[in-house]
């Protein structure tokens, strides 16, 4: 991915940067306090490069290091009705969404997108726990919507990645109706007989992990990513005992068999292609650098 990191990400994300501001040049590592430099984090997809702790990842990053050279076109999704019960705590919820828009430059909490990977058509949709926790409410709904019938119409696998905080509460229970919403669009991949994959990463949790994000054919989680209903701090304030190390995080869940694989992001690629394109019977991926852009003409 030479030149696509050295080249073509520099380029999106000067497009996208709000993280190339000089009081932004460097990033904490939460875990192990680290100062690292942004264009080495960026370069190693937001992975500490002392203890590989995986940060946040945007949607928009995570797609730009996913698709061959970084190109993907964005899969429109319908816009629901905005603050359907005109919900109001210490801020008006369209204030809050406002200020998520700005915070983010995304318009809402998942990104859909449709490109190749390894040279295999794929439609991929992107959480992002940066919009309102990734919170799942009318939108999320639609987007995944939106992904599975693209993915169906053009027959192409869907590869979904997970981030949230569960049901977006602002919307009442039209955010708990995405719970079946939500997976009667993965029945609708299924009766295709097409592939969906989920990359479950920090954190997914409450109505999403109760539906769409454990319905996948495989199951795939970012190490170290807490996955679960209700959080380790509720449980042990409910059954008041303590709970084993690491539990709920993606090793523990893998040892007790709710996963697949838990894969380090630097091999994440790699490894959908290949299960892609087992999964689509189709030959192994050609492993080879794709040649570098022409220089354009002045
Ligand atoms: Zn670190």
């Amino acid at each position: 991915m030479n030149w696509i990191s050295n080249y073509v990400r520099p380029k999106i994300n000067s497009l996208f940067s709000r993280r190339e501001l000089p009081e932004n040049l460097w990033t904490k590592c939460p875990e192990c306090g680290t100062m690292l430099f942004h264009r080495e984090l960026s370069d190693n997809l937001n992975v500490c490069t002392s203890c590989d702790h995986h940060m946040a990842f945007t949607p928009r990053d995570r797609f730009a290091a996913l698709f061959d050279a970084g190109s993907f076109v964005e899969v429109a999704v319908p816009d629901p009705v905005s603050d359907p019960l005109g919900f109001r705590d210490q801020k008006k919820y369209p204030d809050r969404v406002k200020a998520a828009q700005k915070a983010t430059g995304e318009k809402e909490a998942m990104l859909v997108a449709e490109g190749e990977i390894g040279r295999t058509p794929i439609v991929a949709a992107a959480q992002d726990f940066a919009f309102m926790g990734g919170s799942m409410g009318m939108y999320v709904g639609n987007a995944i919507i939106a992904a599975a019938e693209r993915a169906v119409k053009l027959k192409r696998p869907l590869v979904l990645f997970s981030a949230a905080g569960g049901a977006r509460m602002q919307e009442g229970i039209l955010s708990l109706m995405q719970m079946p919403r939500t997976t009667v669009a993965v029945q609708m991949l299924k009766e295709a007989r097409l592939p969906y994959i989920v990359v479950l990463t920090h954190p997914t949790t409450g109505g999403v992990t109760a539906s769409y994000a454990m319905l996948g054919d495989v199951q795939i989680a970012e190490p170290n990513a807490l996955i679960c209903f209700a959080g380790p701090r509720v449980i042990e304030q409910t059954i008041r005992e303590k709970l084993p190390e690491g539990f709920q995080r993606a090793e523990y869940l893998l040892d007790h068999g709710m996963l697949d694989r838990v894969t380090h992001r630097k091999n994440l690629r790699n490894e959908l292609i290949t299960i892609l394109r087992q999964m689509m019977r189709l030959p192994p991926a050609i492993v080879a650098d794709l040649p570098a852009p022409r220089a354009a003409t002045p």
